[in-house]
C-alpha cells in the first residue's frame, strides 16, 4: 500500500532503540564482569606461578647444594615449558648464575595489560636446603622467574573476546525477544487500531469495523479503541442529522418528493451543466384540472391523498437518477430532464399522462371521464454559452406551454413550437 511508503515500521524503531539499550547495557556489563575477571585472573597467575615454584623448589635447593649446573638448567628448563615463564634463573649461595633460561619475549601488551599485571610479573624464591633432620634449613641460593607478559596479554585478551562475545550475544537474544513481545503486545494491537481506523469510510464513521481488543480490553488500548468508537458515533450521529435535515429543508412534507427550493437550486445547477457540456434541458410543468373543486368536493385529505398519488406516479415515470420530479406549489409538480430534447420530454410527459390516467381517481366535477386528471405543459433549450439566466426564460415557456393546454380543454400535453 502506497500509505506504507515512507513511514517507518514501529516495530523496526522500537527493535533498534532496544537493540542500542542492551547493547549499551551489555558493555557496562561487560567492562564489569572484565574488571572483575581480570581480578581473578591475577589471583590465579599468582596462585599457579606459586605452585609451580613450589613443585620444582627441592630439586632446584638439591642442584644448588650439589652445585649441578645440569641439573640447575632441567629445573630451568622444565619451568620455561610452562608456556607463561619469560625467564628463569637459578644462582647459588654465593650469587653465582647456575642456571639461565630465557624466552624471545617481543613485548606486544597494551598500556592496559601492563597496568593489569606488571607488578605480578617477578618472583624471587630463596632455595632452602635441610641437612639432615636435627640441623635447621639454610638458604644456599635462589630462584628467580619472571612471567611472560606478552602470553599474559594473549590469554587477557582472549577472555576479554569472550566475555564481550557473550554480551553482545546476550544483548542481540534479548533484544531480540524484547522487540517481539512488544510487536505482538503493542505494535500489533496499535496497527490493528490504525488499520481499522484507516480503512473507515470517512462518510460512514460510525460504521468502522472497531477492533477486538481481546487480552486488552481493560487496559490503555481497550480504552483508546472505545474513545475512538464513542468519538465516531458522535460523528455519526452527528452526519445522520446533518442529512435528516438537509432531506427536511429540500423534501416537500406532504408528498416527499422535493421541494421548491430543492427545484430552484437543482434547475440552475444543471442549467449550467448543460451549457459546460452543450447539451439538451427540458421541463415539464404539470398542474391537476380542476383541483378546487376536487377539495370542494371530496375535502381536504382527500385532496391531500391525490397529490401524495400523483407525485408518486411522476416518480414511477421519472426514474433515471440524473431527473428530477419536485412539488412546485399547490397542486403543480414539475420534473427537470437533463440530457432530453424536445420530442424525449414530450414522450415522458405523455407517459406521465397516461400514469395520471392509470390512479384512476374519481373526479365528480372533471371535464373528462370522471376521473383525476392534468394538463402539461413541455418546453426544452439548448442554452447558449452566455445565457446564464436563461433557465428562466425554459421556465416560463413550459407555464406557457401548461395554460395553453389548459386554454385548450386541459388533460393534454402542449408543447414549445
Ligand atoms: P385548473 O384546472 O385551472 O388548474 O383549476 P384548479 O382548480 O386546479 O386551479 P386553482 O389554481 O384554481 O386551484 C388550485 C387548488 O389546489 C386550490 C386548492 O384548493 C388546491 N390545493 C393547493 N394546494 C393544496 C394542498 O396542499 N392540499 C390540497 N388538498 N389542496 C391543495
Ligand atoms: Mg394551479
Ligand atoms: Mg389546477
Amino acid at each position: 500500500m502506497d500509505r506504507r511508503a515512507g513511514r517507518r515500521s514501529l516495530t523496526a524503531k522500537q527493535a533498534g532503540l532496544t537493540l542500542a539499550i542492551a547493547l549499551l547495557l551489555s558493555i557496562i556489563a561487560g567492562i564489569v564482569e572484565l574488571a572483575l575477571d581480570a581480578r581473578a585472573m591475577r589471583h590465579e597467575i599468582v596462585l599457579e606461578t606459586h605452585y609451580r615454584i613450589d613443585l620444582v623448589h627441592g630439586t632446584a635447593a638439591e642442584a644448588a647444594f650439589q652445585l649441578n649446573p645440569e641439573l640447575a638448567t632441567q629445573v630451568a628448563e622444565g619451568l620455561l615449558s610452562g608456556g607463561r615463564i619469560a625467564s628463569v634463573t637459578i644462582s647459588d649461595d654465593f650469587g653465582r648464575v647456575m642456571a639461565e633460561r630465557r624466552h624471545d619475549d617481543s613485548d606486544t601488551s597494551s598500556w592496559m595489560v601492563q597496568a593489569l599485571f606488571a607488578d605480578i610479573l617477578h618472583y624471587r624464591k630463596p632455595l632452602v636446603y635441610q641437612i639432615g633432620s636435627d640441623n635447621a634449613p639454610t638458604s644456599i641460593g635462589e630462584l628467580e622467574l619472571t612471567l611472560s607478559l606478552d602470553s599474559l596479554s594473549r590469554d587477557f585478551i582472549d577472555r576479554s573476546q569472550l566475555i564481550f562475545s557473550l554480551g553482545v550475544a546476550k544483548a542481540l537474544a534479548i533484544a531480540a525477544l524484547l522487540a517481539l513481545v512488544f510487536h505482538w503486545f503493542i505494535t500489533r494491537p496499535l496497527l490493528k487500531v490504525h488499520a481499522a481506523i484507516t480503512e473507515t469510510d470517512p462518510s460512514q464513521p460510525g460504521r468502522w469495523s472497531k477492533p477486538v481488543m481481546g487480552v486488552h480490553g481493560n487496559d490503555e488500548l481497550g480504552h483508546l479503541v472505545e474513545s475512538v468508537d464513542r468519538l465516531l458515533q458522535a460523528f455519526q450521529h452527528g452526519l445522520d442529522q446533518r442529512d435528516q435535515l438537509q432531506q427536511i429543508s429540500t423534501m416537500d412534507g406532504l408528498t416527499g418528493i422535493a421541494n421548491r427550493r430543492h427545484f430552484d437550486a437543482f434547475l440552475s445547477q444543471e442549467w449550467q451543466r448543460a451549457q459546460q457540456g452543450n447539451h439538451d434541458i427540458s421541463v415539464i410543468f404539470i398542474d391537476i384540472d380542476h383541483f378546487k373543486e376536487f377539495n370542494d368536493h371530496y375535502g381536504h385529505v382527500a385532496g391531500d391523498d391525490t397529490l401524495r398519488a400523483v407525485a408518486h406516479s411522476l416518480t414511477r415515470v421519472i426514474h433515471r437518477p440524473s431527473d428530477l420530479v419536485a412539488r412546485y406549489g399547490g397542486e403543480e409538480f414539475v420534473c427537470v430532464l437533463p440530457e432530453t430534447n424536445l420530442a424525449g420530454a414530450q414522450r415522458v410527459a405523455e407517459r406521465i399522462q397516461k400514469e395520471i390516467h392509470a390512479l384512476d381517481i374519481p373526479h365528480a366535477h372533471a371535464t373528462q371521464a370522471g376521473r383525476v386528471t392534468a394538463s402539461l405543459g413541455v418546453a426544452s433549450s439548448y442554452p447558449a454559452q452566455d445565457d446564464v439566466a436563461g433557465f428562466e426564460a425554459l421556465l416560463a415557456e413550459a407555464d406557457h406551454q401548461l395554460y395553453r393546454a389548459k386554454r385548450q380543454g386541459r388533460d393534454r400535453v402542449a408543447v414549445q413550437t
